[in-house]
């Protein structure tokens, strides 16, 4: 299975919770259209569950929902058409389904919320298309797994993360990725390029990393700019990005770039946490750690060109790609280790790749980076995807310039392997108590709103 996935362009703020809600509404009017069903459906009828419950208004999924099921991508999406689906659904109860039948949908009836946790995931969704007669015509139960990867009942059954298909290059794990780039001698992002050869064309890969790269630096670009200095949601939160561009100057303070990296962190995550358009790397609620390192590099570093930003993308991953396969990217599933902890891991491997380092210092980065981001929990204030969540991107990418250059400086063989910290990982998600694991009923969560606190 080809890797490009782990990044792509989605609308903020969570790609777990508002990605990929929208992409299972699509799937499903998908269905619908398959079965020849879409002219005889009065009115479509859905649930989310667990996590997309419980912290769903603050992170979009219900509007999702409409929008995914009104025929809108996330490609399409844009504030004017997002805005346009709300008001003829909230004012007139009318949805215009895979945007070419008009059926009844009343928000309050229609979207349902349910704190019950499914089996298979925690956050679950389950959608009924009803005909005039309120008779069930098709019911889908999907799984949002994160990153805004969406799973059927059935494919989450099967499991088919891991290759089944035979391949050339097979790479399940980190041991399988060393042995297989010592054997071609290959660095990570060689590696990487020659396993994503047996699904597409080499000018396909580089366009695609080079399309994703050009929206990281756009979402950077425009969270410096925003249209209002205030974030939605109950904590008014202020938009810092802006004034820090305009205050932060280039110096010989020797804290100076410390700025700069958190500036590109807090802009791209503000982006995000606005509902703008970001890059998923690997998830929406992570996405600036990967950008920020490499405006850090192309900024305050010689040489960093396209191609150096494609090496880049290709090296993170991958490493991503042992994360979705061994553990998982999903704060609701594994905490917030799971989503920033991943996205340093991914840039610290990539940092030293395109600085020159081997495979074996490449895998030590990722792995440091990850270590020092275990039982890190997701506790979103309000549900929101801000507090921690945008200056958590800044350190995020501190901790994997930080262990790439502690990899690449190493001299002794490290005692940790990336594998065990990627099974060290999940077994800590999974031991962790659900109130920290995206559901917004501990930590942060609870003392702020408790106090009231909303700065
Ligand atoms: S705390 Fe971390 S995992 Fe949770 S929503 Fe924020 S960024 Fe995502």
């Amino acid at each position: 299975m080809s890797n490009l996935s782990i990044f792509k362009i989605g609308i903020g703020p969570s790609s777990s919770h508002t990605l990929g809600p929208m992409i299972a509404s699509n799937l499903f009017c998908e269905l619908l259209i398959n079965k020849n069903l879409l002219d005889i459906t009065h009115t479509i009828k859905c649930t989310l569950y667990g996590s997309l419950s419980l912290t769903g208004k603050g992170h979009l999924s219900d509007k999702a929902l409409m929008w995914g099921l009104s025929g809108i991508t996330p490609k399409m999406a844009t504030p004017k058409i997002q805005q346009e689906v709300l008001d003829l659904v909230l004012d007139n109860k009318i949805l215009n389904l895979h945007s070419c039948k008009k059926i009844t949908f009343d928000y309050e009836k229609n979207i349902e919320f349910c704190n019950d946790f499914l089996p298979l995931h925690e956050n679950g969704l389950e959608f009924f298309a009803l005909n005039s007669n309120n008779e069930i015509l098709l019911q889908e139960r999907y799984y949002s797994i994160g990153g805004g990867f969406v799973k059927t009942e059935q494919e989450m059954q099967q499991n088919d993360d891991k290759e089944t298909q035979k391949l050339d290059i097979s790479i399940n794990n980190a041991k399988e990725l060393i042995l297989e780039a010592k054997k071609r001698k290959k660095n990570l992002s060689k590696i990487s390029m020659a396993y994503e050869r047996q699904f597409h064309s080499k000018s396909h890969i580089v366009e695609y990393c080079l399309s994703m790269w050009q929206v990281m630096q756009e979402s950077f670009k425009s969270g410096c700019n925003p249209s209002s200095l205030e974030l939605p949601g109950p904590l008014k939160l202020h938009r810092r990005a802006k004034e820090l561009s305009e205050r932060i100057k280039p110096s010989t303070d020797p804290f100076g770039i410390l700025d700069y990296v958190s500036l590109y962190a807090i802009a791209i995550a503000e982006e995000n946490a606005g509902g703008g358009r970001v890059v998923t790397a690997p998830t929406n609620g992570a996405c600036a750690v990967i950008p920020s390192v490499m405006l850090y590099l192309k900024n305050h570093s010689v040489g960093f060109s396209d191609e150096t930003a494609v090496d880049f993308l290709l090296s993170a991953m991958m490493i991503g790609s042992l994360y979705k396969k061994n553990a998982s990217i999903s704060g609701a599933e594994a905490g917030c280790q799971a989503e920033i902890g991943s996205a340093s891991s991914m840039a610290a491997a990539a940092m030293v790749s395109v600085l020159g380092g081997n495979i074996d210092q490449a895998c030590s980065a990722a792995e440091i980076a990850m270590e020092h981001h275990l039982g890190l929990t997701c506790d979103p204030a309000f549900g929101l995807v801000q507090i921690p969540c945008i200056e958590r991107n800044a350190f995020g990418a501190i901790k994997a310039i930080s262990a790439a250059r502690m990899a690449m400086n190493r001299k002794s063989h490290p005692v940790v392997s990336l594998d065990n910290v990627i099974a060290t990982m999940y077994q800590t998600g999974k031991d962790m108590n659900s109130k920290y694991r995206e559901t917004a009923l501990g930590g942060l969560a609870k003392t702020l709103s408790k106090s009231k606190s909303v700065c």
